[in-house]
């Protein structure tokens, strides 16, 4: 499968603007303290193959949107490179743009209240000259029939729909501009559960009909395990694991996927254990030194609050950035296994 997306070292910082009094201070010579910088993502390192679904997974705040904002050219990135079909996304063309396109989470606020659905869908391929306004009614029937709607709802305003409506006219907006990939940024998190089903399965459609690729992000683990081929898990801005589903799901390798999983509620769990995961995600504001997960781990040592684990392959397609991993731990006569409590 050729690659489609590529990041490198992909990183996004935050700072505040420095409020007037402290513009004013500086210009007098005054020592004003030093605003602090928010590293929302650091270093991450993805490639997404044509055609694949890619979980993106972690804790809300751990920077996994962020990474979704830079990939659909929303946000620009601080450092790293971002490439698409092999073009530099740094420097993208319209063409290239149009390409890669979102479905947000709250389908309530992604739709212009005050536009017609007809409006919704065709204004944009209007606007960059896919279709002409003559053809715009029959391009918006054929999108509405494509997601499961009735094309008389074209008329419609967007609160005259249910949840699950509005993210299938959200799909049908992002469909519009023929994308090849789409980032689909907690895209069923809003919806009732029956209704997530039929979103996912209509993602899934698309993905055979259409020959989408995607980057699912979510922070539920079993919608994530249901439509992705591969996931990367997220923890405080760094990608710290990465493999193919049944990789993660049945023989996950970093403390905090294990975490995770067993944090997560299962039906099909013959015994009903729930582990929550220990603590609080820290501040992005102040992180904690070496491993970022060393407050919570379990099986922190003395050099995981000092030295930063590399992601590095452990096994075929599968890595992890885990100090538990280095053939010198693994051969201590002290070490023990990983207690991994699965719930099957
Ligand atoms: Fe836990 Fe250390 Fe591994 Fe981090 S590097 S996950 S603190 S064992």
């Amino acid at each position: 499968m050729s690659v489609m997306l590529k990041t490198t070292n992909l990183s996004k910082s935050f700072s505040h603007k420095p409020s007037t009094l402290s513009r004013a201070a500086k210009k007098l010579g005054l020592a004003v303290k030093e605003q602090k910088k928010v590293h929302a993502v650091s270093d991450v390192s993805l490639t997404v193959n044509n055609g694949e679904v890619l979980g993106l997974v972690g804790e809300s705040g751990c920077g996994k949107s962020t990474v979704g904002r830079m990939i659909a050219g929303l946000l620009p990135a601080t450092s790293g490179s971002l490439s698409f079909d092999g073009n530099d996304m740094t420097k993208p063309s319209v063409n290239t743009h149009l390409n890669i396109q979102m479905v947000f989470q709250n389908p309530y606020a992604s739709l212009n209240p005050r536009q017609r659905i007809d409006q919704v869908i065709s204004e944009a391929a209007v606007y960059h000259g896919l279709v002409t306004k003559k053809e715009a009614p029959a391009f918006v029937a054929s999108l509405l029939k494509q997601v499961g709607l009735d094309p008389s709802y074209a008329s419609r305003y967007a609160h005259q729909f249910s949840g699950g409506q509005r993210q299938r006219i959200a799909i049908a907006r992002a469909l519009a501009l023929n994308p090849k990939f789409v980032v689909c940024d907690e895209a069923v998190s809003a919806l009732d559960v029956s209704v997530q089903a039929q979103i996912l399965n209509l993602f899934m459609d698309l993905r055979e009909s259409k020959g989408l690729t995607y980057l699912f992000i979510s922070h539920n683990l079993a919608v994530v395990e249901y439509i992705a081929d591969r996931v990367a898990i997220m923890y405080l801005g760094r990608i710290v694991e990465l493999a193919d589903t049944r990789s993660v799901f049945d023989r996950p390798n970093h403390p905090y996927t294990q975490a995770l999983i067993a944090d997560a509620p299962r039906l099909d769990a013959k015994v009903v254990e729930h582990r929550p995961i220990q603590g609080e995600l820290p501040s992005p504001l102040n992180p904690p030194s070496g491993c970022a997960f060393h407050p919570r781990c379990p099986h922190a040592m003395p050099r995981c609050g000092s030295e930063r684990p590399q992601l590095v392959q452990i096994d075929s397609g599968h890595w992890s950035a885990c100090h538990l991993n280095d053939a010198d731990v693994r051969s201590s006569p002290t070490a023990q296994p990983i207690e991994f409590h699965a719930l099957q």
